[in-house]
């Protein structure tokens, strides 16, 4: 899953994804695009033909409605996308975004037949305090709150220490055998809330030498890339 952030124009968006098509191997595994709004309308009938998803980066807690600003997930699944990136950590630090809402856009992206990328990831003093654990489930609880599901492709986690993101100063990539730990303890959890299992992606500082260490843990199904998503060579890699 590429998260492109608010990283390029629109122009650059378009060029990306059509440098995409040619480079990026969308056979061999899911391959998930996220751009930000403007572009998605743009982005689908450049990568739909070549067997890429989309997603959006977010989406309201609502369907419809007098909120001025927000982005219906109704629309977002006109417009072709399949998955809603939600809760990113970015947003819950730039944008105040609390568990409770949300909790209330998975439940409306959900109802809009959008399949939910719930992000969560704990920052480094919760990781020296010897607490991510309590905090993961914390956010799970949080999260999931009255979140029905009817089977395992219904919805995502995405594990996603902060610290580990490379935007965040001295970032570097977890141990991908701790994150597997991290992620068995997520996907048990979970488990226990939703009364079904679901995938759960690892991101952060995800990169085309580690990659492929990552993808061989068990527990770990697949990856959400920020910065290199947006490197075509190097995200080739990861996908060839
Ligand atoms: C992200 O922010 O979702 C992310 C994983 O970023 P990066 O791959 O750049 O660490």
């Amino acid at each position: 899953m590429a998260n492109w952030k608010m990283q390029l124009s629109l122009k650059e968006s378009l060029e990306l994804a059509k440098q995409y098509t040619k480079k990026v191997n969308s056979k061999k595994n899911e391959v998930v695009v996220c751009p930000d709004y403007a572009a998605l309308p743009f982005l689908n009938p450049i990568l739909k033909p070549f067997g890429f998803i989309l997603g959006a980066q977010d989406c309201a807690a609502f369907a419809k409605g007098a909120y001025t600003g927000e982005v219906s997930p109704q629309n977002i699944k006109t417009l072709g996308a399949k998955y809603v990136i939600l809760g990113h950590s970015e947003r819950r630090e730039h944008l105040h975004e609390n568990s409770a809402l949300i909790n209330e856009k998975i439940k409306a992206a959900l109802a809009n037949k959008l399949v939910p990328v719930l992000c969560i990831g704990e920052k480094l003093e919760e990781k020296k305090a010897g607490m991510t654990r309590d905090y993961l489930l914390q956010e799970l609880h949080h999260g999931l709150k009255g979140v029905k599901i009817k089977t395992v492709t219904d919805l995502v986690i995405a594990y996603e220490p902060i610290w580990a993101i490379s935007t965040n100063k001295n970032a570097k990539p977890i141990f991908p055998a701790e994150a597997d730990l991290i992620q068995k303890f997520i996907k048990e959890q979970a488990q226990k809330i939703l009364k079904k299992s679901v995938r759960v992606l690892y991101g952060g500082s995800v990169n085309a030498v580690n990659a492929a260490d990552f993808l061989n843990e068990a527990n770990i199904d697949g990856l959400l890339i920020g910065g290199a998503s947006l490197k075509l060579t190097e995200f080739s890699i990861i996908t060839n």
